[in-house]
């Protein structure tokens, strides 16, 4: 497996729009389904101000970050998705100081942070491990 470096993270995941576009197709795969609509409606409109997608044929909004780690959290998506990067390429191995260090957050957000990205990557751990 090549090795996955900060440059490349950063190429990647430049700004928050870009961090809520993974998120939507990663959770979307096959479009989004509007429950309005009652279908998978081809267009989406991004609002970035709302971290949503307005359905084109009714204007419902959908949030990507809705019941996951990263809803209604006041920390940038960047952020988040720097942490997960940090926590994941050094198997766990960061203090929540260091993470303040890099990323500017408060201690408190950076521990609550870390404590929650662990508690996920220790479920696909788990996940994994009952395949093999
Ligand atoms: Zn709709």
């Amino acid at each position: 497996m090549q090795k996955y470096t900060l440059k490349d993270f950063m190429r990647d995941f430049p700004d928050d729009k870009t961090c809520l576009e993974w998120l939507k197709n990663h959770r979307y795969p096959d479009g989004i389904y509007c429950k309005t609509c009652e279908k998978v409606t081809p267009h989406h409109h991004l609002i970035s101000s709302r971290k949503s997608y307005s359905c084109q044929n009714c204007r419902n909004h959908v949030h990507p970050t809705a019941n996951t780690i990263f809803h209604k959290s006041r920390t940038p998506l960047t952020t988040w998705f720097y942490v997960i990067y940090r926590i994941a390429q050094t198997h766990g191995n960061i203090s929540a100081k260091q993470i303040e260090r890099e990323t500017g957050v408060t201690y408190k957000t950076a521990w609550r942070m870390s404590k929650l990205i662990r508690s996920r990557l220790d479920e696909t751990d788990e996940n994994r491990n009952d395949k093999n």
